[in-house]
């Protein structure tokens, strides 16, 4: 089996508590297993869910996958090799078919992207969790996180009313996460971002037995897939045929108090559906929308089609309870727009990195440095990713010339420092400097932040104000 070939360290003695058993919770228990420690995994759902459509996974996450070989041949045999297209909202191309390296910077080589079915990686990473042995056990949503000091004990209240402990508790909950008592002492709410997006992903033949859709959406010569991306006046819309499915999303301004026919029906939910006439009526009163856009809509199964609403949080510097036992991870500890392009990436790396913080402790006693030195060593950088989301969504919703001639200008880029870092290596190198810097009051620097940057805490009224008065809104530093 696989998991013979997968190096383990020794035991370690640190009994860990996952709960979530999103992709973030999954690395979690993989990366916390593989480096020696004690794992259970408790989800909310009956089963595992299968929900969602596609995303990205950066390089910088799957390259953890060089010590999971059964991880690193599927996700080759699963991910999309995909280009892309940007076009005027009309439909009409100005740029592309780009490979999406040209969307990385020049000083970068060889980090390839690949595009993810959702529910195809999720799947993998459950395969491989029971491979080595650990089941995620469903059906048990928790309900409360606590801690005790003195016996040094994290531990979970699950909705049967049962309670369970361990060295640490990994909130990995997703966006709606109950650790915020314990971690900030109140609940953190979220906002409206002001947008929503409609999203699904369904066979691919459905689709094409439209023939106007099928002449639109052919596969390349070389069998690659072209994503399309319409851009629009404060709004977007993706369309992607690839081998086996079509999936389209359209971003729009989600204003409940504008009487438009999209607006109020959406949700921070990823099983909210809603009906595919609802998108039909929105997209007729974009000016210029065409015939091809609705067309696609139409071919969608009636009750697939999910309505997010885009909430957002400032970022929140702290992580950790008061007593080192639970971390918050994923997106229980930090959102992401989908502009940002890095909310599975960055999960991921949070899992990778707290896994390498256990093994650098080494030891249960020394589970609360580990937990802090992992905030300390993620924050900075997680958080400017954050803000590069609410940059790029601006990019990816604002109209470009009709000749095309500032689509470059305006075009996402990918910088160096967001590629070129290793998150397991980053805890080598800095876990100890870190800990020691903090045990002697000095001021910790991080080197997986655009160079040059000096960190200041921002929040999201301050970059949008920034945005409309056409101030840089990224912090300084060298975002290449
Ligand atoms: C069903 C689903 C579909 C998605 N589809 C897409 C998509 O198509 N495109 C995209 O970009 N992103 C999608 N996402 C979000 C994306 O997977 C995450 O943003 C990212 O991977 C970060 O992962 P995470 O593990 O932190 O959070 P999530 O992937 O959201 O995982 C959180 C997990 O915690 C579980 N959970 C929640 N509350 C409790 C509780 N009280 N007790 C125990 N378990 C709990 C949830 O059921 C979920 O399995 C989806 C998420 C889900 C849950």
């Amino acid at each position: 089996m696989a998991t013979k070939t997968v190096q383990r360290c020794e035991a370690n003695g640190i009994s860990v508590i996952v709960a979530g058993a999103g992709v973030g919770g999954l690395t979690t228990a993989l990366e916390c297993w593989r480096k020696g420690c004690d794992v259970r995994i408790f989800e909310r759902t009956r089963e595992a869910l299968t929900s969602g459509d596609s995303f990205t996974i950066g390089p910088t996450a799957l390259d953890a996958f060089k010590n999971w070989p059964f991880l690193q041949q599927r996700t080759r045999e699963i991910s999309y090799h995909h280009m892309i297209a940007y076009h005027h909202i009309t439909g009409e191309r100005f740029a592309g078919p780009l490979e999406v390296t040209q969307l990385v910077s020049t000083s970068v080589n060889n980090r390839q992207f690949h595009r993810h079915s959702r529910p195809k990686f999720h799947a993998m990473l459950s395969e491989q969790l029971a491979q080595v042995g650990i089941q995620v056990e469903y059906g048990k949503a928790v309900v409360d996180y606590a801690e005790d000091a003195e016996s040094g004990k994290g531990s979970v209240v699950l909705e049967d009313g049962s309670g369970h402990q361990a060295d640490l508790v990994v909130a990995a909950d997703g966006v709606k996460g109950r650790s915020w008592g314990l971690v900030a002492g109140q609940p953190v709410p979220a906002r409206s971002s002001g947008n929503a997006i409609y999203r699904v992903a369904y066979p691919v033949g459905l689709a094409l037995a439209d023939p106007a859709v099928a002449e639109r959406f052919p596969l390349r010569e070389d069998g690659r897939s072209v994503i399309e991306l319409w851009i629009g006046s404060g709004m977007n819309a993706f369309f992607w045929r690839n081998q086996d499915e079509m999936q389209w999303l359209v971003q729009h301004e989600d204003s409940q108090d504008r009487d438009t026919p999209s607006s109020g029906s959406a949700k921070e939910s990823w099983s909210h559906r809603v009906s595919p006439e609802e998108v039909i009526k929105y997209v007729a009163t974009i000016p210029g929308w065409p015939e091809i856009g609705t067309r696609v809509i139409r071919t969608t199964p009636p009750d697939q089609l999910v309505h997010w609403k885009l909430m957002w949080r400032d970022p929140q510097p702290k992580w950790t309870s008061p007593a080192g036992r639970v971390v918050q991870l994923g997106d229980a500890a930090h959102t992401f727009l989908p502009s940002s392009g890095n909310g599975g990436t960055q999960a991921m790396e949070d899992a990778i990195s707290l896994a390498a913080c256990l093994a650098m402790a080494g030891s249960k006693e020394n589970v609360p440095d580990a937990i802090r030195m992992h905030n300390l060593l993620r924050f900075e950088r997680v958080s400017c990713l954050q803000a590069f989301g609410v940059l790029n969504r601006q990019k990816n919703t604002s109209e470009r010339k009709q000749d095309g001639s500032d689509a470059k200008q305006k075009q996402v880029h990918i910088g160096r420092w967001i590629l070129e870092h290793d998150p397991e290596q980053y805890v080598v190198d800095n876990y100890e400097k870190a800990l020691e810097c903090l045990r002697d009051g000095g001021e910790w620097e991080n080197t997986n932040i655009p160079p040059g940057l000096v960190y200041r805490p921002w929040t999201i009224d301050g970059l949008l104000e920034a945005q409309a008065k056409g101030e840089p809104t990224v912090l300084d530093g060298d975002w290449d």
